[in-house]
Parts: C-alpha cells; sequence; structure tokens
C-alpha cells in the first residue's frame, strides 16, 4: 500500500484530515488546548496572522487534541448506533460548525474553517462513550441525585437496599449515593477560625425580651426541636449566620403579632471542620478534558447545592422537601470521616431568602457536642 493510500485510510479512520500549518496562542485564542499542548510549542511563523519567531502550534496536534473533546461529546452517526428511521438518522445532527461553536472552540475564522473543512464528518450527532443514547458522566450524578432525592422523599429513607435503578442501569444505586455525595463534598473540605463571631436569630416575647440570654437564643432543647433545612425532628443543629442581617432573614416573619425580633452573637470556641458549599469550584470548560473529572465534580456539586438550598414553602411539605438535604446532614455528621481521620462539625451554605448571606450550621457531633448542647460555642449577647 502505498504511503498517499495510507494516510488516506488513517484520516478516515480518525475523521479528519491533517493541516500542515502553525498557529500562535492569540489566533488559537483556547487557553485549554494550548495549556494541553505545551510540550508541542516550538518557534516558529504563524500561518494565520503571519507573525514570526513566535511560540506555534503545529495545528494537527490542536486537531488530535481538540478531536479528543469532540469524541467525548459527539459521534459520527454511522458508527453510534443511531437508529435509522424512514429513511433517515432518528436522531438531530449538528454540523461540524456548530460542534465546534458548541464546545466553545473559537480561534480565528479562518482556522475554524481550515478545522471544519478537514473534518470528514461534517455532520455529527451527540453521543457519550461513542453511543447515541449514552449518557456524560455528569448528568449519570444528576439523575442518580434525583433518583435519591425521590427515593428519600417517597419511597424508604433509611434502607436502600432492595432499591433497583429505574431509569439507567448504570445509575449510581440509591444506597451508593450517600458515599458518593461525601466523596464530591470533600473537595469542599475547610475549617472556621476560633474567635469566628456568628449569629442568631428568634422572634421573642416582650416578657423573653427582658431576659434575652444563650438559653433563649440558642438552639431549642432536643424534645422541642422541630425538623430543620438540614436537621432531622428532635434532634437539634446550631443554626447561625456569618451577619446579623442574614440571621434576620432567615427566619421570616413571625408567626405571632406579639413577637419581637431578637439577635444574638455567638463565638466560636474551636477550630470547625466544615463543608463549605457556597463556594463551589468553577465549572471547568468541555474542551479542558484533563479536567473532564472536576468539570463532573464541579456541575453536581451546583446542581446539589440549588437542591438543598432552594427556597421551600412553609405549608408542611417542607417536612418532606427538607428530607434528602436531612439525610446528606446526618451522613456528614454521623458517618463521614474525613482523610486526616477527623470528624465533620457542621456544613456552610449559601442562605435561601437573603442574596450573599452565608449560614453555617454546626451538628451535635457526639465526640464534641454534648447531645443537645454546643460547649464549643460561647454566648457573647444580643447583636
Ligand atoms: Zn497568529
Amino acid at each position: 500500500m502505498g504511503g498517499a493510500k495510507r494516510l488516506w485510510m488513517e484520516e478516515e479512520e480518525r475523521r479528519w484530515g491533517t493541516i500542515d500549518k502553525c498557529v500562535c496562542e492569540a489566533c488559537l485564542d483556547t487557553p485549554d488546548l494550548w495549556r494541553m499542548l505545551t510540550a508541542k510549542i516550538r518557534n516558529g511563523v504563524c500561518d494565520y496572522c503571519e507573525l514570526e519567531g513566535l511560540p506555534v502550534l503545529p495545528v494537527h496536534e490542536v486537531q488530535v487534541q481538540l478531536y479528543k473533546a469532540i469524541f467525548t461529546y459527539y459521534a459520527d452517526p454511522q458508527h453510534a448506533g443511531t437508529p435509522w428511521v424512514d429513511g433517515q438518522w432518528g436522531v438531530k445532527q449538528i454540523d461540524i460548525e456548530d460542534v465546534l461553536a458548541e464546545l466553545d472552540f473559537l480561534p480565528v475564522d479562518e482556522l475554524a474553517e481550515d478545522i471544519a473543512s478537514a473534518d470528514r464528518t461534517q455532520l455529527w450527532i451527540k453521543a457519550a462513550h461513542g453511543h447515541w443514547a449514552g449518557v456524560q458522566d455528569d448528568e449519570l450524578m444528576l439523575y442518580s441525585w434525583s433518583t435519591f432525592v425521590r427515593t428519600v422523599k417517597h419511597q424508604t429513607r433509611f434502607h436502600f437496599q432492595r432499591i433497583v435503578p429505574e431509569r439507567l442501569e448504570d445509575e449510581i444505586p440509591v444506597s451508593e449515593m450517600l458515599r458518593v455525595v461525601a466523596e464530591n463534598l470533600a473537595n469542599l473540605l475547610t475549617t472556621v477560625a476560633v474567635g469566628t463571631r456568628i449569629y442568631r436569630a428568634r422572634h421573642l416575647s416582650q416578657d423573653e425580651l427582658a431576659r434575652i440570654d444563650a438559653s433563649l437564643m440558642g438552639p431549642p432543647p432536643k424534645e422541642h426541636a422541630g425538623a430543620g433545612r438540614m436537621n432531622p425532628a428532635g434532634i437539634p443543629y446550631f443554626y447561625s449566620a456569618f451577619d446579623p442581617r442574614t440571621a434576620v432573614v432567615e427566619i421570616g416573619d413571625p408567626s405571632e403579632d406579639n413577637k419581637a425580633l431578637a439577635a444574638a452573637a455567638f463565638q466560636v470556641d474551636r477550630i470547625l471542620n466544615v463543608v463549605d458549599l457556597s463556594k463551589l469550584p468553577a465549572v471547568p470548560p468541555a474542551l479542558a478534558i484533563d479536567r473532564r473529572r472536576e468539570r463532573v465534580t464541579a456541575k453536581f456539586l451546583r446542581k446539589f447545592v440549588e437542591s438543598i438550598t432552594q427556597k421551600v414553602q412553609k405549608d408542611g411539605r417542607e417536612h418532606v422537601d427538607y428530607v434528602p438535604s436531612q439525610v446528606v446532614c446526618e451522613y456528614m455528621a454521623q458517618a463521614y470521616v474525613m482523610p486526616n481521620g477527623q470528624t465533620i462539625d457542621g456544613i456552610i451554605y449559601p442562605s435561601a431568602v437573603s442574596p450573599d448571606g452565608i449560614n453555617l450550621v454546626i451538628f451535635p457531633s457526639g465526640r464534641w457536642f454534648e447531645q443537645d448542647k454546643f460547649p464549643d460555642i460561647t454566648y457573647l449577647g444580643p447583636a
């Protein structure tokens, strides 16, 4: 077989023809591709802006890297098990220009045109793992979480062994989901420093207002602890905010007219290990396929935080809507152990009602806190 024929077959196989040009960083204008191809950078001439003596990449190296991303999210319909219906593909086709745009590959026009015309497929379909019906890892996480949410709200709350996946056979089993959520949350571990001030608010009667103290402003005793966003009924958590305004907005309007609003400051007396849901990692671009794992995690964390911090109508249904976050919190409080062997003391989460407001909920974890007391939190006084 001649060299030309062999090259043609190779190009057919990989679905693109080689472009024998070089491109500089500015004309490529895709920082993730430039970063992933650092080892291939050389000194030369850019064929697009015609500048000389600057770092450039051979365009065929860009193509190699680019097609790794294309094949992660798309496939040639001929090789993806695509259904053929009434003389055409039964799945929407996407032309190569749109594929490049969807991947945020937006270099100088001439390079985008070169790459599009060297493409041997031209009409692609969305696919995962090379199959039109495949599911991307990030979607799989979200499906699995929504199955978990539905299960703990409406099917079973404590024992998941007999739950079978409903929609997708490779969904993460409900029984595994808490462990997987914890693994993802481990990316967000941080500490709250000794001396940090935190605030709580309550509606008090005039009588109570006159004798405001730690027991009035702290969490209720366990006999009176109702269910909250993060805690199951009967297990009091220490809800607080990092500023008094958020603490006040969080408790809403008083249910009785004769009650007045009171806020108090507390101080953290020992370092707290917490999961910080208020600072989520940025989602890496789809083209950065070396950061695919991070992308899946970041997308999941966003959805997870949105789901457990959403505004909930307090019409009785909150007792069901709060269940998924309660189950996750109890798992983090009671079962999760950090890589260094320590346990988690609480969760920082954005306020659902106060923009920019940040909350801190502290668990009554057995080792440090007595069952319904929080000895490492000191009452400072009204705020
Ligand atoms: Zn250039």
